[in-house]
């Protein structure tokens, strides 16, 4: 706990003098997490509801690192985009079910990799918030939750968790195989929209070009990734481009709204709808943008923007949820006309510095 204290009052220092450098904080840091990986037996690693890329990518780069070693297991809250299951291990990850439970009682090291808070895990939460083991919290969403680990490899200013995870393995001393740059590399390719993202940083080019050099097909995990759509998901796009974004120059704002209904009818699978949040960010007076969508019986809400305007704000003030700036989300147990009502009496009101 005196370690802990210690460190995160070392990481605010360095952050509030701007001397904010990595490897300072690091050392502590990273000391420590060398001597509880190197005790633990039993390894669980764990990201957040709904995985995404950078999730699956830090999760699955560390499993295959430590399979070989140790007893190491990928527990996660919920499915996996198919989108995402050509991964290597994809198919040895264990997603939730009470019977579990032990796994995470008698882990030695639990990771937490790609969210701040354990309320991210859904119906695992009090299980890892419960469990003895010591955790270690890889991540990039500001403000993670104090208390919960004896590690925090915590960074907002990373565009990825996997840019943290490559930077961790080689500060620990840790080699990357080729199925764990893979996954890092996947990572940082759906995390920053193939390095477009303003969120996309020097450190990001570093380690994307240390990965570079290592002797797997780049190109083929791009494919995957983006060129690997149902017919029904395109016409999905389509349809949800002409008949359900709504655009309101004066606010440059656009949201779009879907039921589950509606995505059923292209035949929709968890996953298709990624990255239609990003879409209408390309009209050029557009830098709000937000996607208000059905499932598993609530309403899931994302949000993103370009430049300075901060939507982690807005996600956490009306809609449950948080992030980072550019990037947010959140969720609502309203109807999806209630919550895009809401959305559009608050826009006059959150866009003020866009107007
Ligand atoms: P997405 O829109 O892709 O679901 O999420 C964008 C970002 O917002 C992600 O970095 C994610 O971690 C964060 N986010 C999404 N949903 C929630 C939520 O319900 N709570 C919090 N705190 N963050 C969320
Ligand atoms: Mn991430």
């Amino acid at each position: 706990m005196q370690f802990q204290k210690t460190a995160a009052k070392l990481q605010k220092i360095l952050r509030k003098t701007k001397l904010f450098i990595m490897e300072i904080f690091n050392k502590i840091s990273i000391d420590k997490a060398k001597q509880l990986i190197s005790e633990a037996k039993k390894i669980v690693l764990t990201a957040h509801l709904n995985p995404d890329g950078d999730a699956l990518g830090s999760t699955l780069a560390l499993y295959n690192i430590f399979k070989s070693e140790k007893e190491c297991k990928i527990i996660l809250p919920n499915n996996i985009p198919d989108t995402f299951k050509w991964m290597p291990s994809c198919n040895e990850i264990l997603i939730w079910n009470p019977s579990y439970e032990n796994l995470i009682k008698e882990a030695d090291l639990i990771f937490l990799l790609d969210f701040n808070n354990a309320s991210r895990v859904d119906k695992m939460q009090k299980f890892l918030e419960e469990s003895p083991a010591k955790k270690i919290m890889i991540d990039h969403h500001p403000q993670p939750q104090e208390g919960l680990c004896e590690v925090y490899f915590s960074f907002p200013e990373a565009a990825a968790t996997c840019e943290l995870v490559y930077t961790f393995c080689k500060e620990c001393g840790i080699n990357i195989n080729i199925e764990a740059a893979r996954c890092i590399f996947t990572g940082l390719v759906t995390d920053t929209g193939c390095f477009q993202f303003n969120c996309t940083g020097q450190r990001t080019f570093q380690v994307a070009s240390e990965l570079a050099v290592m002797d797997f097909d780049r190109s083929e995990i791009i494919h995957h990734i983006y060129d690997s759509y149902t017919e029904g998901r395109m016409r999905l796009e389509g349809y949800v481009l002409s008949n359900k974004m709504k655009v309101f120059p004066e606010y440059h704002t656009a949201y779009i709204s879907l039921s589950l209904a509606e995505a059923e009818k292209f035949g929709y699978k968890v996953g298709d709808t990624e990255g239609f949040v990003n879409l209408p960010l390309s009209i050029e007076n557009v830098k709000f943008s937000a996607f208000f969508m059905e499932r598993d019986g609530i309403i899931r809400c994302s949000f993103r923007s370009k430049g300075g305007f901060k939507v982690n704000t807005i996600a956490e003030k009306y809609f449950n949820g948080g992030g980072h700036d550019n990037a947010a989300g959140g969720k609502s147990y309203k109807s999806l006309e209630e919550v895009v009502s809401r959305f559009v009496s608050l826009m006059p009101k959150v866009t003020k510095e866009l107007q």
